[in-house]
């Protein structure tokens, strides 16, 4: 394939995907397309299975994400005076440094105060008034239970009025969650490290699908089994082709995450095609007995449920026939509660379609995780 041979929209099909294993396979620096003295820096994804993903950006790659995210940071309506309490993870992670950039492109002062120690972050929102919260949306919902552990009254010792959340699914009843604790506006951010990082898609004040940066990334669904592409509004797998990216110009990159793109005019006067919120990647569906269950289908029933505590854990388990278990945490007054036992299970049921064994535990008897939450412990043998 040469350049000349796409003329339209039409012949970027002809270009074959790329997938994340082209990227492993050619760790470090396999594929760069610019010779390495002229890389500015590297990061490095999470890595959760094997190796990690090293990701390069030229000067000009650096400044493209800069302004893509400070972009993203003003259609959240951030703006010079916010204070921007940063609490996604510097260092390898693009997430920290993304943030950050982003905050100061808007002119915003920024508070680089990453992941972790979750009683001084309460200290710092309160003594010096953030007005913005960026981080994972999971650690946010902890830090609302936190917040009042901790004796403060969300409400009306923080100043928060905007959050930046992203980096992992998170369903709407975690966003009521958050924006009932600590009256801001939530918004979803998405993005991921081979593209650039976050400040991919940001939902706007129409809240009703997140705008992709068109100028920036050619977004398709394909269907995730036989890679034939989708008419816009139909559910599958996103796949992005990077339009100026120096470095690493990864051409129709297949991401695993199920969405939708919608292409019609939004509300607030944007044309930047919408994508939908995430609902999981396709590769950390569980298939129990047959039956595709996404993790963010158990937050939605659970977050719905009332009396129930934030976190929650899915056991999945081998015995003659999988088995799917929910532990989930509920205050010590309701843990024997066999009612709001058998609500979860039915609604769980009535949701995924299978039966769950469910358990109330104790009220911080589950991990807390301060980046990703890792909701998922699979116990099936591998074969
Ligand atoms: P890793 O692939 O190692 O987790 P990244 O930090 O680059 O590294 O993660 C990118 C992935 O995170 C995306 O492909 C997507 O699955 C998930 N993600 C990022 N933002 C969101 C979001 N707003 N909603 C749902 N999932 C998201
Ligand atoms: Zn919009």
């Amino acid at each position: 394939m040469k350049p000349e041979s796409i003329k339209t929209l039409d012949d970027v099909a002809k270009i074959p995907f790329t997938v994340k294993t082209d990227l492993r396979d050619n760790y470090p620096l396999g594929i760069l397309a610019v010779p390495p003295h002229r890389l500015y820096c590297l990061h490095a994804s999470s890595g959760t299975t094997g190796k990690p993903i090293v990701v390069a950006y030229t000067r000009r790659d650096l400044e493209c994400w800069t302004r893509l995210m400070g972009r993203t940071f003003d259609v959240a309506g951030v703006r010079k005076g916010d204070i921007v309490q940063n609490m996604y993870g510097y260092g390898l992670f693009t997430g920290g440094l993304g943030f950050h950039y982003g905050a100061r492109a808007v002119g915003a002062t920024v508070v680089p105060s990453s992941v972790g120690n979750t009683k001084r972050q309460l200290m710092l929102m309160k003594d010096l008034r953030s007005t913005v919260a960026a981080c994972t949306p999971s650690y946010m919902v902890y830090l609302c239970e936190a917040s009042r552990a901790e004796g403060y009254s969300p409400r009306t010792d923080f100043v928060l009025k905007i959050g930046l959340f992203g980096a992992e699914p998170w369903s709407e009843e975690a966003r009521k969650r958050i924006e009932d604790t600590f009256g801001l506006r939530a918004h979803d951010c998405f993005g991921m490290s081979e593209l650039y990082g976050p400040g991919v898609a940001i939902e706007c004040d129409q809240r009703n699908g997140l705008h992709v940066w068109g100028d920036e990334f050619l977004v398709e669904t394909i269907n995730p089994d036989t890679g034939e592409v989708l008419e816009p509004g139909s559910e599958g797998e996103l796949v992005f082709t990077m339009l100026s990216r120096e470095a690493m110009p990864l051409l129709r990159y297949r991401t695993r995450d199920l969405s939708r793109v919608f292409e019609e005019e939004c509300a607030c006067g944007r044309y930047h095609s919408r994508i939908q919120r995430i609902k999981g990647r396709s590769d950390d569906m569980l298939i129990i007995g047959g039956v595709n269950i996404f993790p963010s289908q158990v937050e939605h029933v659970l977050m719905n449920v009332r009396g129930l505590g934030d976190q929650y854990q899915i056991v999945v388990s081998h015995e003659e026939l999988d088995r799917l278990a929910v532990k989930v945490e509920a205050p010590q007054g309701r843990l024997n509660d066999f009612e709001l036992l058998k609500k979860v299970q039915t609604d769980l049921f009535a949701t995924l379609g299978i039966r769950t064994r469910v358990e109330l535990v104790e009220e911080g008897s589950l991990p807390r995780l301060e980046g990703k939450a890792k909701r998922v412990v699979d116990l099936r043998p591998k074969e």
